[in-house]
């Protein structure tokens, strides 16, 4: 539930300087514990500020959202959708944390952690491209945090690189839930099963996979693809799919057209060509994508993945 009169009750654990005792404290927050300061961006229902807490001084990314407007362009359900989907998600390693929200009158606050570094469309447009040693730290991290929301029974369906936040040391973090595909677990069995087909378009068109134009069919495999489209960007500098319109693009992306630049390094030809087929049941699970050559030599099982510095980046010479 969204937290009434702009404050959320959250539990703080609080230490007695005298006994260094640590108990559980309910306290309140809102938005009078912050000052607020720039605008980090604007999203078609929001607008994203930099927050920074009064009493700890650590800084937020607080998402606001004019209520009145939510309701009139029908977007409420798509602000739920966001806010349940984080919440499941909560401390991930790959996924932006949400810590909580509240609203007032007037708006909606989501309390998100902070990403310094930007998204990673923006870092691919400054280098141009990725050396190979960038692809295989950032791909390995992008593809971990897939399979975790999966196992969490969470399809984003608009994965792309803005939706790709880089944290204060240069690793992943995924965003934007509001077009997830939350699904329900399955009381016997613990898993989470797919239970419809979706009815509407969501995603982009350079990233979206073919069996949602044809069929208007989602499931997991559909964030797989689009990961085989950022890896072929981070190489060509462009998505595979690409044209003049989105009808161009989608004819493309149905005929699976593409072609790979000059110099495209084999052992990323190889998984772009593995990811981007037109079944999704012959596509690759992230746990096939993860045994790899690309990720020689990483292991994903002890998490030292996501400990190891981010590579100095460097655009690829062919
Ligand atoms: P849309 O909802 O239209 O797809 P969007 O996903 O870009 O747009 P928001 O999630 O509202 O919309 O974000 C708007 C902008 O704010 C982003 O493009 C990004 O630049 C910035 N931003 C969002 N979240 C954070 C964050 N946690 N840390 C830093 N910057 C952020």
């Amino acid at each position: 539930e969204w937290a009434d009169r702009g404050a959320a009750k959250i539990v703080q654990e609080v230490v007695n300087p005298q006994t260094g005792v640590a108990t559980k404290q309910v306290i309140k927050k809102g938005i009078k514990d912050f000052k607020f300061g720039d605008v980090l961006g604007d999203g078609s229902y929001s607008t994203v500020i930099l927050a920074k807490s009064n009493d700890s001084g650590k800084k937020y990314a607080v998402k606001v959202l004019n209520k009145e407007y939510l309701i009139r362009q029908k977007k409420v359900k798509y602000v739920n959708i966001e806010k349940n989907t984080l919440q499941r998600l909560n401390n991930s390693r790959g996924v932006i944390k949400l810590y909580f929200t509240f609203q007032d009158e007037a708006s909606l606050y989501f309390l998100l952690e902070y990403a310094p570094n930007g998204d990673f469309l923006s870092v691919m447009k400054k280098f141009g491209s990725l050396s190979e040693e960038c692809v295989s730290y950032y791909g390995a991290q992008i593809i971990d945090a897939i399979d975790f929301i999966h196992q969490k029974g969470v399809v984003h369906r608009d994965i792309k690189p803005e939706n790709i936040l880089l944290d204060k040391e240069m690793k992943v973090k995924l965003t934007d839930f509001g077009t997830a595909k939350l699904l329900e677990e399955n009381s016997d069995t613990k898993t989470y099963d797919l239970l419809e087909r979706s009815k509407s378009f969501v995603g982009t068109a350079e990233y979206v996979s073919p069996e949602l134009l044809n069929e208007n069919y989602v499931d997991y495999k559909c964030d797989i693809w689009a990961f085989g489209c950022i890896i072929f960007q981070m190489i060509a500098g462009k998505p595979p799919f690409k044209a003049a319109n989105e009808y161009l693009t989608f004819q493309k992306v149905m005929k699976v057209q593409f072609a790979f630049t000059a110099g495209f390094p084999l052992v990323i030809r190889d998984l772009v060509r593995q990811i981007l087929v037109k079944n999704p049941d012959s596509r690759p699970s992230c746990r096939e994508i993860k045994r790899h050559p690309l990720f020689k030599g990483l292991n994903f099982r002890d998490g030292t993945l996501w400990e190891a510095p981010a590579p100095e980046i460097a655009p690829y010479k062919v």
